[in-house]
């Protein structure tokens, strides 16, 4: 089934206990459609500046994502930098410039006006919701993130977004900060009553929460020795979660959810091993199957007399 994409595409710059990275490749398309692309194919809607190297787009190329909607447009590429001490669940963010992003109007090409599932990425939401208005089908799962920096600026516009989807994907800060309730379920509980049939909190090493109305499910994150740069994690999370469920043409039922979690936490787990899409760059099909089977070893144990 098709998915589209759209988000940030960037050069990220890195502050971690492990070390320093300049103008890496970031964004939240980019590692979305990376973990995605593990499963079938995508789309992605998104601008670069006239600096962005095209190593990085032959990348996405060569990992079969359609770019027919990234625009090469006059100026700098969208940056973000961003530190993070030994704890490695808080970004820092020390910088964002928006440069091309700024005036940035995203235009599907015809071929990408039909998707089955939608992830409205972490953007600027207006233009999440011009996106969402060129789709001329409703698709199976529209789906959106965002982050403190759009909530903070932007909150009218977002709510708006919020009650035009099926499902969020936020971090527990973020989760807080949008419902103004600091207890994580009734954040969540919250959400849930502004639009959005299910959320997705994602807990950074703790794993991640699936709400839905009457029911929650718990993914474990994987416990790793080594954790370098968590970069990108939430968006690899979103991109293994929507490109399982695509892939398999799943109806939206509470067995392939659950099994849609695990797969973003192990496309997530992948993500943290290196910087920027290093891990992605050698990654195997083979390795994140071996990983879905310890997931499973990991939480499976005899129903309690
Ligand atoms: P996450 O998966 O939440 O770690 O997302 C990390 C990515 O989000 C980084 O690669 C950044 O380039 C990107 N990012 C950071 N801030 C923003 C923003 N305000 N708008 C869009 N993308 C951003």
């Amino acid at each position: 089934m098709s998915m589209l994409v759209v988000g940030s595409v960037a050069l990220d710059s890195l502050e971690t206990p492990f070390g320093v990275r300049k103008d890496v490749p970031g964004g939240s398309a980019t590692f979305f459609s990376t973990a995605a692309s593990f499963f079938g194919p995508v789309q992605l809607v998104g601008v670069v500046g006239e600096d962005f190297p095209e190593e990085h787009v032959k990348f996405l190329a060569d990992r079969g994502v359609d770019l027919a909607g990234l625009t090469r447009a006059t100026g700098r590429t969208f940056r973000w930098s961003g530190r993070y001490g030994y704890d490695l669940n808080e970004a820092q963010t020390l910088d964002t410039q928006l440069n091309v992003f700024g005036e940035f109007r995203p235009e599907l090409p015809a071929s990408f006006r039909r998707p089955d599932f939608l992830f409205l990425g972490n953007i600027h939401p207006a233009l999440q919701a011009q996106v969402l208005d060129q789709v001329e089908v409703r698709p199976k799962l529209v789906a959106m993130d965002t982050m403190n920096f759009w909530i903070e600026g932007t909150r009218e516009k977002l709510l708006e977004v919020l009650a035009r989807v099926d499902l969020l994907f936020i971090n527990d800060a973020e989760v807080r900060q949008l419902s103004r309730e600091h207890n994580v379920v009734k954040a969540a509980r919250t959400i849930l009553a502004m639009g959005p049939s299910r959320v997705v909190v994602k807990r950074g090493e703790y794993g991640a929460l699936l709400f839905e109305r009457d029911r929650v499910f718990a993914a474990p994150a994987y416990p790793l020795e080594e954790v370098f740069d968590p970069t990108g994690a939430g968006d690899s999370f979103a991109g293994g979660f929507m490109g399982f469920l695509a892939n398999r043409g799943a109806d939206l039922d509470a067995d392939s959810l659950r099994q849609a979690c695990v797969a973003g936490s192990t496309l997530a787990s992948f993500c943290v091993e290196r910087f920027s899409l290093d891990r992605f760059r050698d990654l195997s099909r083979k390795e994140i199957d071996e990983r879905l089977a310890a997931f499973r070893s990991l939480t499976d144990f005899r129903p309690i007399a």
